[in-house]
């Protein structure tokens, strides 16, 4: 069934910048739309600049809800009113509900990739995993990861200024979260090699592999992939990355990052509308 904006249209917001190339709005309008839910969801350029004003004009227009994205995932914690356990975990918020005024922070990346690996039909349950990353996403994962059940995650990271929030992970997933976690220099390529054969999963959470750097990965060759284990990318553009393109070719499953995409939308599409994005539908939709 296809919407029509009326006068009760209900409104959610994408905020980042950039944001134009997302697909998100054709992804959460298609789902609200085949369910003939009676929202619009629209990007708006917001940095830091005029976030405070966007987060007030949330609650003036009593805006349903929205996702946030870069580079404001971090900076919209202060002006909400409350933050979900996970996303005081994460540090970030990617979705806000605004129920009467009252807004609340939720971040939805982790368990958008987690739900991704289920729906590929691998339980993360008593798993080990390494996992290359310690931004935003990458935290998101491993924090998701370790609530979920993991029992050892190897972090690599290269010595830049996401490392010390590296450090602060590590410290987190083997204190708070009860999981075992070790942090290493990405540049120790005998560790990469001897973790990723001693794991069940192997994700890329970096940015590597996307625009520029297409034809590069620091993965020195097949080689360092396990055959058999499943290796994800968080990256979907391109849909197939160098990293994935040598998994395959070391004989591994591989996961891109649609389904986490999909997924997170769909946890917020959830937390908005209180109805599941259909899944099917939206696989057809998004090509995945
Ligand atoms: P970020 O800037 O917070 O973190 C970037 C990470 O990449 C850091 O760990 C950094 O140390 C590492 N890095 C940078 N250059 C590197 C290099 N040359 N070699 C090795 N590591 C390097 O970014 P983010 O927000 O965590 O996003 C990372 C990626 O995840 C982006 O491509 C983003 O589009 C993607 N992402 C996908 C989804 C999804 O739903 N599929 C969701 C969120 C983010």
């Amino acid at each position: 069934m296809k919407n029509q904006i009326t006068g009760h249209t209900e409104l959610l917001t994408l905020m980042a910048y950039p944001i134009r190339h997302s697909s998100s709005p054709a992804m959460q309008n298609e789902a609200l739309s085949y369910l003939g839910l009676d929202y619009a969801y629209l990007c708006f350029d917001v940095d830091q600049n005029n976030l405070p004003q966007a987060i007030d004009a949330m609650r003036t227009l009593n805006v349903r809800g929205g996702n946030i994205s870069m580079p404001n995932k971090i900076a919209v914690m202060q002006y909400l009113d409350r933050l979900t356990p996970e996303a005081e975990l994460c540090g970030a918020v990617n979705t806000i509900v605004n129920d009467d005024g009252v807004l609340t922070g939720h971040i939805t990346d982790g368990i958008g990739y987690i739900r991704g690996l289920a729906d590929h039909g691998f339980d993360i349950r008593g798993k080990k995993m390494t996992i290359v990353g310690a931004g935003g996403a990458a935290k998101a994962i491993q924090v998701q990861a370790a609530l979920s059940g993991v029992r050892e995650i190897s972090i690599f990271n290269i010595h830049d200024q996401h490392w010390t929030r590296a450090q602060e992970t590590t410290a987190l997933l083997n204190g708070q979260l009860n999981c075992r976690a070790t942090l290493y220099d990405l540049e120790n390529l005998d560790a990469l090699k001897r973790e990723i054969y001693d794991s069940d999963l192997f994700a890329n959470a970096t940015g590597v592999g996307m625009a520029s750097q297409k034809e590069w990965t620091y993965i020195p060759d097949p080689g360092y992939f396990k055959p058999g284990m499943l290796v994800t990318d968080v990256i979907y553009s391109p849909p197939k990355t160098l990293f994935l393109r040598m998994a395959e070719e070391a004989g591994c499953d591989t996961m891109n990052g649609f389904p986490m995409m999909l997924f997170q939308g769909a946890e917020a599409f959830r937390l908005w509308t209180g109805q599941d994005m259909p899944i099917e539908h939206m696989k057809e939709f998004l090509k995945i």
